[in-house]
């Protein structure tokens, strides 16, 4: 459900079948087919016709700038488009098909495709491109069976005994953030309802509550930040949600402070923190956040990893640190990621095989901290330059390299502002950036023009927030930039 658009599963099977029915007439095997918009009903008929096809889909969501869309398609090689919502450009020999089109296509009524036109277990089910650190996204593919194996224990989640009755789900990631991932498979694998919120009920807090109220949700799914900007408003609570029973919370820091609000306004909900990256479909690890668990831990833990996972904490040199000991976490077993799209350089740098105790697994290398303690993971931060803000996944040096393409910068450093207290927690972005020729007599209009230029290139929650402008960045002795003394700089 999304506004007032439902989508049957009927329909949904229905209009799979044509799409996929469209492909395989039309389409290349096995090219990634993306599908461009913002939560429309028909972008879920678009990913399983694409699956069905043999083809996986790549969810790109229309807040993108033209500029990082056009990115996306080109390197992902897809050769049709399935535009939702109007589409700006499109490379040369790309074929879109517009909402229009999809309407006409799916009015056919051409059987179901055979079984064997669909993905195979092994093969990429979809790419999921996130920010990357050379000024381009990178695409995570993520295979049929990852999927399977995920969302079989997603499932369980929250329950003590999973009611047979199916349930309705809180989407509020953009299918373009795997986070979305979670209720859009267990809706399906589980005859369930999805009601998803959009940007715009996101922009006016009462459509938000209006539609929350009308949900009947019984499981929420979202991030942290998500749950504090609702919980900002007091009438966020078991009122509003009576049927509410699980809160799965995954993608940043869970602070206690959410976690105990969560209980006192939903008792009977349980909140679970999950942990994982989209390079291991979604989540891989989870705790149910008891009220035990909040008075025990000033940091929640990110919990236990799911069957068929196994969580190692590595030093520098790859070998395995005693439990308390804080090291790379490398998640290694059943949903990791077949790689990044067409990026073997990428793909060697962060992913490997290990053995575990079910044998030689492949696994990826995360570049965050952590540690176990108690028997149970906690992250403690990156190892890179990658953060999170309001729950978007941002390579700094994205945000830089992007700056660096406008014509007035030399050179840019991005300095994550961490809010007072808030655990590492980032706040907004900070830019320092140094111009061709002489500091900017209006520092403020110069902000004006490159914010302004910066949105053409990267999301909007990518642009910083604020800026300032030097004569020359600093260097260290072996001549890269002094991030940190940047940082001293403006902290
Ligand atoms: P994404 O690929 O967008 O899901 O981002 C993955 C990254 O988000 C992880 O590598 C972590 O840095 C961070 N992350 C995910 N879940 C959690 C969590 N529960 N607590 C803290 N950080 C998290």
């Amino acid at each position: 459900m999304w506004r007032d658009s439902h989508l049957t599963f009927a329909s949904l099977a229905h209009h799979s079948d044509q799409v996929a029915q469209y492909l395989l007439r039309t389409g290349s095997p096995g090219s990634p087919v993306v599908v461009f918009g913002h939560k429309h009903t028909w972008m879920p008929v678009c990913f399983l016709g694409a699956v069905k096809a043999g083809q996986p889909y790549v969810p790109v969501d229309s807040s993108l700038p033209v500029q990082r869309v056009m990115d996306i398609i080109s390197t992902s090689g897809a050769s049709t488009v399935f535009s939702v919502e109007p589409l700006a450009d499109a490379p040369a020999g790309c074929t879109i098909v517009t909402l229009e089109d999809l309407e006409e296509i799916c009015a056919g009524d051409e059987p179901p495709p055979p079984a064997e036109s669909a993905v195979r277990a092994d093969d990429p089910f979809y790419v999921i491109f996130t920010s990357g650190s050379t000024g381009q996204p990178k695409g995570v593919q993520i295979s049929r069976r990852s999927i399977n194996n995920f969302v079989a224990w997603a499932l369980e989640l929250g329950w003590d005994e999973r009611p047979e009755a199916p349930q309705r789900y809180i989407n509020q990631a953009p299918f373009s953030f795997d986070l979305s991932v979670f209720e859009l498979m267990m809706a399906l694998a589980s005859g369930s309802t999805m009601v998803s919120l959009d940007r715009g009920h996101v922009a006016k807090l009462g459509d938000l509550f209006a539609a929350l109220g009308s949900s009947a949700a019984t499981v929420w799914v979202s991030t942290p930040s998500f749950a504090d900007l609702c919980l900002a408003s007091e009438s966020f609570s078991a009122h509003l949600l009576p049927d509410l029973r699980v809160f799965l919370f995954c993608g940043e820091v869970l602070t206690v402070e959410t976690a105990r609000r969560l209980r006192d306004r939903f008792p009977a909900a349980a909140v679970v923190n999950t942990y994982g990256p989209t390079e291991s479909t979604v989540a891989v690890t989870s705790v149910v956040c008891s009220d035990a668990l909040l008075d025990a831990y000033a940091v929640l833990p990110v919990g236990t990893p799911k069957p068929g996972t196994d969580i190692l904490i590595l030093d520098e040199q790859g070998a395995p640190l005693p439990d308390g000991a804080t090291g790379e976490i490398v998640i290694a077993g059943d949903t990791v990621s077949l790689g990044y799209w067409a990026r073997p350089d990428l793909t060697r740098a962060a992913f490997g095989q290990v053995e575990t105790t079910e044998g030689i697994q492949p696994c990826y290398r995360t570049g965050d901290a952590g540690y176990v303690r108690d028997g149970a993971l906690f992250f403690a931060g990156r190892l890179d330059f990658q953060v999170k803000l309001h729950g978007y996944r941002i390579e700094i040096e994205d945000i830089e390299a992007n700056l660096r393409r406008l014509g007035s910068v030399v050179n840019a450093v991005i300095v994550p502002m961490e809010a007072p207290g808030g655990l590492g927690t980032v706040s907004h972005l900070h830019a320092v950036v140094q111009l061709l020729g002489d500091l900017p007599a209006s520092p403020l209009r110069t902000t004006i023009a490159l914010k302004a230029e910066l949105k053409g290139l990267i999301p909007d929650y990518m642009v910083p927030k604020s800026f300032s402008y030097v004569n020359r960045l600093p260097l260290t002795t072996n001549g890269k930039v002094d991030r940190r003394s940047v940082k001293a700089s403006v902290s």
